[in-house]
């Protein structure tokens, strides 16, 4: 069994180390992670600079690139072999609802699952490391499992999966069992925040994220806030199916475009 672990926080973040320490006898397990915090980088690749990777002293891998990077370079040459299986976390903080899109930890997991690896993307609910190694723990229950039951055999045809769960911060035997959940959703973030630098120039601070839209029974953030592990399936397709038909009237009314 050979595991991929990454994460978006950095190479030295206390949540991709619980969760190297909660993974290493499980198999051949690597760590190619980001040199710096690269939270809400999503898919990002980075195309105009070149990628330099190092050997930090407790045999993890970092690079100067994104989370997405990490695991492409991982994936495309810098392993030497294929990895069963892409483990991305902890993160540093929840990933629920809309937050997956800008996730850099899904974007990391996302990338071994666009390459056909399964690949799981772990969250902490709130920010701050409280109880990790209870979380890596549930973490390395869910992984220990699923190697047991057989993963899909890692191939370039989409046949994998792509599992985003969400671990609240409590002692494990304070935790409820694992719920499989839909995303809920968040309201657009909060507005940007401007200060004026030293010299005079206005500059501007993304806001935090917004507040949760919906938080129904069944969605990930219900799950969490009553203390269960959410578990989400992701897939990766934009496109809306159901407005297809309504669009195709639509343009039929167009004039010609060109
Ligand atoms: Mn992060």
């Amino acid at each position: 069994m050979k595991i991929l672990v990454s994460n978006d926080d950095g190479f030295q973040a206390p949540g991709l180390v619980a969760l190297y320490e909660a993974l290493k006898d499980l198999g051949e397990v690597e760590v190619v992670a980001p040199e710096h915090n690269n939270s809400a980088k999503s898919n990002a690749l980075t195309l105009h600079s070149p990628l330099y990777v190092h050997r930090a002293a407790n045999g993890f891998r970092y690079v100067n690139g994104t989370p997405a990077d990490c695991v492409h370079i991982a994936l495309t040459g810098l392993l030497g072999y294929r990895p069963d299986l892409v483990v991305s976390g902890i993160n540093n903080g929840a990933n629920m609802g809309d937050d997956t899109i800008y996730s850099g930890t899904v974007g990391a997991a996302m990338e071994g699952y666009l390459f056909g690896v399964p690949a799981i993307a772990f969250s902490q609910v709130e920010k701050g490391w409280a109880h990790i190694d209870d979380a890596a723990q549930v973490a390395r229950n869910l992984v220990q499992q699923l190697i047991a039951q057989g993963l899909p055999q890692a191939q370039p045809d989409h046949a994998a999966w792509l599992l985003n769960v969400n671990i609240p911060n409590r002692p494990q035997a304070e935790l409820k069992p694992l719920q499989v959940c839909r995303l809920g959703r968040r309201h657009a973030a909060e507005q940007v925040i401007s200060q004026t630098n030293p010299r005079g120039d206005t500059m501007y601070w993304i806001g935090s994220a917004g507040p949760v839209k919906d938080d129904a029974n069944g969605t990930d953030f219900h799950a969490t806030a009553l203390g269960h592990v959410s578990l989400t399936p992701l897939h990766v397709d934009l496109t809306e199916h159901q407005s297809l038909p309504a669009w195709t009237q639509r343009a039929r009314s167009f004039k010609p475009l060109a």
